[in-house]
């Protein structure tokens, strides 16, 4: 197929309004590209050259296009800039200036041509090739292969309508889910054309999950309570909800590719987790999911999202994944060593799940319980919330890993709120912790705090804080905290967590907090039937409060009252 007869139904593509002339134009394509060129139309038709999970970018500005394009035809940078200006598209400049008649190049050569472009680094060498590739064009192919160059095609077709166009052309729209089923394996349309054009449609109906090929993601479906989980699900497998990066991760012998949520590969982003795997994971080929997430290694709490995502950096990943080590909660297992398990029951895929990563350290197991208790999920929710996780997922047993789909087989249930708590709170510190990893230094690392409950006159703890406060901050608090250490617990306060050094209940911070969460490892507001409350994702907005005696901080009875307001608000 010559690359100019491809241009020519860009033309027509470009020109129709209407999806089901789109399709049928589609489909009039696919069949008069062969076996080796059914792939490279689907991916160019997408103005791609690969699936996006491959990471293959052009990397070429508007600029160098212009730059190109006035070396190629001999015609100033200035004019090509005015008639760009003037045009509001390089294609059409491209297609304006090239007066010659091109070589009469096949799509496939035009291919390879963009995709060593693609893959050439300098600068300068990108330019050489993009003149040489307009050399050998004509003016109307110049127009379509700058367009997909400077990722400017819009040709408007969506994957939806090539897998009508594809279901079309073997003349059966019952084909459909056959196909879907396939992209959702693999996430790469072209490779599916390519099958089906050369294996038809049993060679779909053979088509196997492959590492190396992101499977598209399970998505969950909500519910605004446990009661709603257990009515749909029945017994089924409660797990923590955690507010992280989804990762897709591949192990193929010694490589590891690492895949997003939308696909994209994200391997540079996370060393660690592909440190981690080669040495965890013991067998040779394996997908898993999991959720990644910055922790706090004082605190045992988990950073907000905007840590984690921190790591989405050109430079200086290593350092910052040093310092904000990941943590990933692998939750679900597709493949591993040949076998497809994506078809497999949820229970029987964390089975195996479990086993594989049994004794490892860096990879760690989604927490998971099975039941059908309202209560229990319940109490497992308000828990969660607590420890700065985003709620609870909620799992059907017996159900199939859905790739590419959203349904009732996967449910949340998340706490939704209003940004950060209406009001800072004052709070004591009644203990610390030494500090880990990049804290040791310091010898603190998070403190335990308290507020107070006028009718007991005692402090009852409602969060670690360990946040907020600079190196120097922290040494000074450090002395000044060990002035006033004790060798046990005070006896007005009152807690059922253990800290590395207790103190006299003496100094008030100040603290700020996304949520306020029901929770039954702190004491404030807790009864013989009802957990406590706590602070989620505290940070300490000020030093020490000189203004304000442990008995100015604010009440077990405040935090109700905040609690109770932010129900109110509460949009869900
Ligand atoms: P949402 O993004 O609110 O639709 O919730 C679904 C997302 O929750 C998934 O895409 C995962 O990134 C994330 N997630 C966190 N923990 C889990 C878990 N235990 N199981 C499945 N997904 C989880």
């Amino acid at each position: 197929m010559l690359f100019r007869e491809l241009a020519e139904y860009f033309q027509r593509l470009e020109q129709t309004t209407s999806r089901l002339e789109m399709a049928d134009i589609l489909k009039e394509l696919v069949e008069r590209a062969g076996v080796d060129e059914v792939d490279k139309v689907v991916y160019l038709t997408l103005g791609e050259l690969l699936p996006a999970f491959r990471g293959v970018e052009f990397g070429v500005s508007e600029k160098l296009m212009m730059e190109a394009i006035s070396k190629a035809c001999g015609v100033r940078a200035k004019e090509v800039e005015s008639l760009y200006k003037d045009k509001g598209d390089l294609g059409e400049t491209a297609h304006y200036l090239v007066k010659w008649q091109g070589r009469g190049l096949s799509l496939s050569q035009v291919y390879d041509e963009l995709l060593g472009i693609a893959k050439t680094r300098g600068t300068l060498d990108k330019v050489m090739k993009l003149i040489s590739l307009l050399k050998g064009l004509s003016g109307f192919e110049a127009k379509y292969a700058v367009r997909v160059v400077i990722g400017r095609l819009r040709l408007g077709v969506g994957d939806a309508t090539l897998i009508d166009a594809l279901a079309l052309s073997m003349g059966d729209k019952a084909l459909k889910p056959l196909i879907e089923r396939a992209y959702n394996l693999c996430s790469d349309l072209g490779l599916v054309a390519r099958r089906l054009k050369e294996g038809g449609v049993g060679a779909l109906e053979e088509f196997k999950v492959q590492v190396g090929y992101p499977i598209r993601m399970a998505l969950a479906e909500r519910v605004v309570s446990a009661e709603e989980i257990v009515k749909r699900l029945g017994r089924c497998g409660v797990e923590a909800k955690y507010d992280g990066f989804r990762l897709q991760v591949h192990k193929d012998g010694q490589r590891v590719e690492i895949y997003s949520r939308n696909l994209e590969r994200m391997t540079e982003m996370f060393p660690d987790v592909v440190r981690g795997v080669l040495k965890d994971v013991k067998v040779s080929r394996v997908i898993l999911e999991g959720e990644a997430l910055t922790m706090n290694e004082e605190t045992g709490e988990f950073y907000p999202f905007q840590v984690t995502i921190q790591r989405k950096r050109k430079y200086g990943v290593e350092e910052y994944s040093q310092e904000y080590p990941i943590k990933l909660f692998c939750f679900d297992l597709l493949y591993i060593d040949g076998e497809d398990f994506t078809l497999k029951p949820f229970i029987e895929r964390r089975k195996k799940l479990e086993e594989l990563l049994s004794g490892t350290n860096t990879l760690n197991v989604s927490e998971m319980f099975v039941t059908d208790s309202v209560k229990e999920i319940e109490a497992f929710f308000e828990d969660a919330i607590t420890r700065g996780l985003e709620g609870i997922m909620a799992k059907r047993l017996d159900a199939p890993y859905n790739a590419g789909a959203r349904n009732f087989n996967w449910i949340k249930l998340k706490r939704s709120y209003r940004g950060a708590l209406a009001d800072t709170i004052d709070v004591v510190v009644v203990g610390y912790y030494y500090g880990k990893g990049a804290r040791v230094k310091l010898g603190i690392g998070g403190l335990l705090v308290a507020v107070y409950e006028p009718s007991t006159d005692t402090f009852k703890t409602v969060s670690k804080v360990g946040s907020g406060f600079t190196e120097e901050e922290w040494i000074r608090l450090r002395d000044m905290l060990d002035q006033i250490r004790l060798d046990h617990r005070h006896p007005r306060v009152d807690s059922l967590l253990e800290v590395d050094v207790w103190v006299e209940p003496r100094y008030v911070i100040t603290v700020n907090a996304d949520e306020i969460t029901r929770s039954p490892l702190h004491t404030a507001g807790r009864t013989s039937e009802e957990p406590g409350y706590a602070l989620r994702f505290p940070r300490a907005v000020s030093f020490v409060r000189e203004d304000k005696r442990p008995e100015d901080a604010n009440t077990v009875e405040e935090v109700l009252r905040l609690y109770q307001l932010q129900r109110k608000i509460s949009v869900e």
